[in-house]
């Protein structure tokens, strides 16, 4: 007998038969003789409703009446989960962030889990009843209710998986695995039996939004293993595979040492509107990057890559970074109001770049894989604008009317398009 939380994304309940569907995943393991706890996010669509509707509102609304709207799509389905569950005859109960509680930080919008009081789902499901916990939300220490940011409920599913010392966490979607690359944009990407929590990491990172980035950093400090599986194979087809894992299509993030075979690149990932900003003959002084980016920090403003060139005539230098295409204006307009803070010639910048990277934990013991790389690129007559490295990743910026086309040409370069397609 295992102990396992089980997390719906929005595609996987977005329907009521949808989450019927999803309710007999929990029902099976439960007949298993497991102990279960589901996480559940809002139907699709519901949570861009509600922002849509909180913007239309004001724009300049109180981030506590954001949090206070847009945490309601999970409440509901957090309760139809309870009730297609018990119509199923399994004892089943739903639970809001605050009733866990699941206390976390007062920023609002982007709140994080401080502590999960695990009593009440630990007594419940010692009792054969099921929880079903509403994703994405918290308690803030002023009492009230919080969201995690977008994609958030992952971070819930870990987060409550970690309280109630799961055995593992099964995050159910509406693709059968982590692949090489994302398969919508390449058909011939291969699902990845394992990959390692820093692989993920980098891939969240990176832009695959299959998980969110924070739930893999929960994930990796907590040792909880996670299985990426889909929720539209068949609930009832055989479940026996290695390990005692479910033996269905599906990926494992683990630890890197329960992976025999490293590969030097796992894969492929991109991240489109990245938009590059360039300040020019910047004094070459200490404190000016801090200037920089504590200006643009100021603002919440958050910069991705960084390039600084070392100062030729020993006085001024550049400085090129990129952040989202969404706050381009507003990065423009804080550099050029920072007034004396920060001396440079120039400033100048462009919308509309990506970010294309391939990722592995093989690159830290074989050399090359970067300079491969950019031969690969070449070879596409694809021109790099900035390129950045971290031990196992290189990340280029390139333009994004050529990011499909390079991420299909990385995937086939390093060998990792599936065989028969
Ligand atoms: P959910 O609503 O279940 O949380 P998401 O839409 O957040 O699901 O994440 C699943 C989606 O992530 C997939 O439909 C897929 O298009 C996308 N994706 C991006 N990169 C990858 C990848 N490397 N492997 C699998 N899916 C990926
Ligand atoms: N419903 C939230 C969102 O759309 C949280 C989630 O689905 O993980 O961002
Ligand atoms: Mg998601």
């Amino acid at each position: 007998m295992a102990r396992i939380v089980v997390k719906f994304g929005g595609t996987s309940v977005a329907t009521v038969e949808r989450i019927r569907q999803a309710a007999r995943h929990v029902k099976r393991e439960v007949d298993a003789g497991h102990e279960v706890a589901v996480v559940v996010s809002a139907m699709s669509g519901k949570t861009n409703e509600l922002v849509g509707w909180v913007n239309e509102a004001s724009p300049l609304h109180d981030a506590r009446e954001y949090d206070a709207v847009v945490a309601s799509g999970e409440q509901v389905t957090a309760g139809l989960m309870a009730i297609v569950l018990s119509e199923m005859g399994i004892q089943s109960r739903s639970f809001a962030g605050w009733q866990v509680p699941i206390r976390t930080d007062d920023a609002h919008g982007a709140a994080r889990i401080v502590e999960i009081d695990p009593t009440e789902l630990d007594k419940r499901m010692k009792d054969g009843w099921v929880p079903v916990i509403t994703g994405f939300q918290g308690i803030s220490p002023h009492g009230r209710v919080t969201t995690l940011g977008r994609g958030g409920s992952d971070t819930s599913a870990v987060a409550v998986a970690a309280a109630v010392g799961a055995d593992r966490c099964d995050i159910y979607t509406d693709v059968d695995g982590v692949y090489t690359t994302d398969p919508r944009i390449v058909p011939k990407a291969q699902r990845l039996t394992k990959i390692s929590f820093e692989e993920m990491l980098e891939m969240a990172s990176l832009g695959a939004k299959v998980l969110m980035i924070r739930s893999v950093e929960m994930a990796m400090a907590h040792k909880v293993r996670l299985l990426v599986r889909s929720t539209f194979d068949d609930p009832d087809a055989p479940q026996i595979g290695p390990d005692g894992l479910p033996g269905v299509p599906g990926t494992l993030v683990c630890d890197e040492d329960e992976i025999m075979e490293k590969q030097i690149v796992s894969g492929v990932t991109l991240a489109k509107a990245e938009a590059k900003i360039t300040l020019r003959d910047v004094k070459d002084n200490p404190g000016v990057a801090a200037g920089v980016f504590g200006t643009l920090a100021d603002q919440g403003i958050v910069v991705d890559m960084i390039v600084q060139n070392i100062a030729d005539d020993g006085a001024t230098t550049d400085i090129t970074f990129t952040v989202p295409d969404s706050e381009y204006d507003k990065a423009i307009k804080a550099l050029q109001n920072a007034g004396d803070k920060i001396e440079y010639g120039r400033l100048s910048g462009s919308k509309g770049g990506a970010k294309v990277s391939v990722v592995g934990v093989g690159m830290r013991s074989h050399a090359g894989v970067a300079s491969s790389m950019f031969k690969a690129l070449a070879d596409k007559g694809i021109n790099i604008q900035l390129i950045t490295t971290s031990e196992i990743k290189t990340s280029v910026l390139i333009d994004e009317q050529y990011a499909e086309l390079a991420v299909r040409a990385l995937h086939t370069y390093y060998g990792l398009d599936k065989k028969d397609a």
